[in-house]
């Protein structure tokens, strides 16, 4: 199977160029003026953007949590991220205590293989830091193909700070990359306390008791847990214009401390959390939502580079059913987390390019270029001769309304439920396979579900 994308305007990471690219095969062959080469299938992309496919390095499929499990499984999930533009979701498997990182890596693979409709990595979720796991991190960077690992030091199965210690040395010397769920437990707990003894426990203190200085606190810790290593570590879903203030401030001594952040926290505000009818709950995530100074903070930190990537945290709960299932009358039983594969690259291009806060090619670098490097995906993050044809034909003009009925993600609500968008797939390639077009008045799936792969993903350097 072959295919020319005629007259396109490529999108990279430095710079636009208009050209043809040719895919042979799952690989990206020729990019060229004017190619005369035969093809299966020739697309005419004038007026059009070829943009790599967005990598979301952060979901969370089919994952048990908080007495229930996230609705998404790896078909609808994988489905849903095609029809976004999303061509390589990186998703988390916890380790449950006792096991080993194999285990775990092969728990949630024995979940995605034969059922995903792009491309998968996994990120192994140390809870359990015992010293044969911190021996086996070696072995996940060099054999397992996961270089990357997440920590918590919030819930009941966060790590202490000696265990972050070791693994940012462990990573340092053969080439990982520790990834922090940065809030304060602590903190956290006291307010809960209070909130508790007060019996004010409706949805918007949820927000209250994540309190800002509680991502503060532990991006701090983090950043001096690198000082003190050497190493490096990547803060997810950051929330917070101070959370931003402390990765520049480390950042600004040297420090290798990198951030992600999610559509979610560029785009709502706490405001959500007073929505009537208890609709606040559809919002109970941690880190919560923020107010709208944060917004335009996080924006900056994207542009400036102080933010090197944007990923989802999709981990969807319906609103009828799970949300509600215990946390009615508090907000400390409601599973924490919300729905965002399938809004991703529409987003950033909306609120973020429309709106002239970043750059088209800052876009393509926050949702992959940069994703790539980060990660040890070598094989995608660009539209390059060589890289895996994950591709997509993006119609800068094309109106969306947003809502839940024109998606495919398995949950019975979207944050963002009629919000116009301006721009939206045309036509979506996963290694050179179509898995979702345009048809109509919404994006459709229309490649086989059991089609993408485990990537191998490679070490990262080491020093
Ligand atoms: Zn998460």
């Amino acid at each position: 199977m072959s295919v020319l994308l005629k007259n396109g305007l490529i999108v990279t990471a430095t710079g636009s160029y208009t050209a043809d690219v040719f895919v042979e095969g799952e690989i990206i062959k020729t990019i060229g003026t004017g190619l005369s080469v035969k093809a299966d299938e020739t697309v005419d992309a004038t007026g059009k953007y070829i943009l790599p496919g967005a990598i979301d390095p952060h979901t969370h499929i089919d994952m048990p949590f908080m007495g229930t499990t996230s609705s998404d499984d790896w078909r609808t999930g994988s489905m849903a991220a095609a029809c976004c533009g999303t061509t390589c979701i990186i998703d988390f498997s916890l380790q449950g205590k006792g096991e080993s990182l194999r285990d775990a890596v092969d728990r949630q693979k024995g979940k995605a293989d034969g059922k995903t409709a792009v491309d998968y990595g996994i990120h192994p979720g140390i809870t359990d830091a015992r010293p044969d796991v911190i021996a086996e991190v070696k072995k996940a960077i060099h054999d397992y193909g996961t270089p990357s690992f997440k920590i918590f030091l919030f819930y009941d199965f966060r790590v202490d700070d000696y265990a972050m210690i070791r693994l940012l040395e462990e990573t340092k010397k053969h080439g990982g990359l520790v990834q922090v769920h940065a809030e304060s437990f602590d903190m956290i707990r006291r307010l809960n306390e209070q909130f508790a003894a007060d019996g004010t426990l409706a949805p918007i203190y949820h927000a209250r008791a994540h309190a800002v200085l509680a991502e503060e606190e532990a991006v701090e810790r983090a950043a001096m847990a690198v000082e003190f290593t050497g190493s490096r570590i990547y803060v997810v879903h950051l929330s917070s214009g101070q959370g931003l203030w402390r990765v520049k401030a480390a950042r600004d001594r040297g420090l290798r401390v990198y951030a992600e952040t999610c559509p979610q926290y560029l785009t709502l505000t706490e405001e959500r959390y007073n929505e009537p009818d208890w609709n606040g709950a559809k919002y109970v995530m941690s880190p919560p939502l923020r107010p709208a100074e944060s917004l335009d903070d996080l924006w900056l930190g994207l542009r400036d580079g102080d933010v090197q990537t944007v990923g989802t945290d999709h981990c969807p709960f319906n609103f009828k059913g799970q949300k509600d299932m215990a946390g009615k009358d508090d907000y400390r039983k409601i599973p924490n987390g919300a729905p965002g594969i399938e809004t991703m690259l529409m987003l950033l291009h909306t609120e973020g390019v429309v709106k002239g806060r970043i750059t088209k090619e800052r876009m393509v670098d926050v949702l992959s270029t940069s994703t790539s490097r980060m990660f040890g995906l070598g094989s995608k993050g660009a539209v390059a001769a060589g890289k895996d044809a994950d591709i997509v034909v993006f119609d800068p003009k094309r109106k969306f309304t947003i809502t839940q009925k024109k998606l495919h993600q398995n949950v019975d609500y979207t944050p963002w439920e009629g919000w116009e968008m301006t721009g939206m797939p045309q036509v979506v390639y996963s290694r050179g396979r179509k898995v979702a077009e345009w048809n109509g008045d919404q994006v459709k799936f229309v490649g086989e579900p059991a089609k993408g792969k485990f990537v191998t993903r490679e070490p990262l350097a080491a020093f």
